[in-house]
């Protein structure tokens, strides 16, 4: 179901690998909508509150990866900060970027799209991992991307794909696993 190719990923743990104590920088990009705050949150273990709509939130924690502790900086601040696009913010600090656009919304799967782009555009010389996520997949019938649209774009933009339900909590947990075994795939392979 889930288009993460990690076969691999068994070996990769078994090869006594040194525990960094670095602190992987997430970054989620997305058009107005689309559940990054949501997804946020569920990372960072906050359930909806009065205050959950403020604004500009980073999220830190620490989770078990394949046996191997990671942390995680996650940081929805896409929306607050007109300067994301400068050299030195947004598109230049994150050690992985999650594009999340919703599969009711069709203009979001395209911003997604126009976010891709111009992260490779800022990022042209990094090899930094990008996720595209579909998010809201509960919401079934007002499905306007389908699976297949969504994962043939990822194959275009030589990213990985996963569809998650904030709502429902559902592949949540596998997308943030999902980034740090793409952030590992990068680091280890350079270690080469
Ligand atoms: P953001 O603007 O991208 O940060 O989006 P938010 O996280 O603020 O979510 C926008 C709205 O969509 C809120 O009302 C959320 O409760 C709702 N939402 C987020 N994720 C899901 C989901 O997976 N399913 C459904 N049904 N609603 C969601
Ligand atoms: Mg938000």
């Amino acid at each position: 179901r889930l288009d993460w190719p990690e076969g691999s990923s068994d070996s990769l743990s078994s090869g006594g690998s040194s525990s960094e104590d670095s602190v992987y920088k997430v970054l989620l990009l997305g058009a107005p909508g689309v559940g990054k705050s949501t997804l946020a949150r569920i990372f960072g273990g906050i359930e909806d509150g009065p205050d959950a709509e403020a604004a500009g939130h980073t999220y830190d924690r620490s989770i078990t990866v394949d046996g191997e502790e990671a942390s995680l900086m996650v940081y929805d601040i896409w929306e607050q900060d007109g300067g994301c696009w400068l050299p030195g913010h947004c598109m230049a600090m994150g050690d992985a970027y999650v594009i999340v656009y919703s599969i009711t919304d069709k203009g979001s799967f395209e911003k997604a799209s126009e976010l891709r782009v111009q992260l490779r555009r800022a990022r042209q010389t990094d090899n930094v991992p990008i996720i595209l996520v579909g998010n809201k997949s509960d919401l079934v019938r007002s499905r306007e991307v389908s699976v297949d649209e969504g994962r043939a774009c990822a194959v275009v933009f030589d990213c990985k794909f996963i569809e998650t339900s904030a709502a429902l909590h559902h592949n949540v947990q596998a997308l943030f696993e999902g980034v740090v075994r793409q952030i590992r795939l990068r680091r280890d392979s350079k270690e080469d």
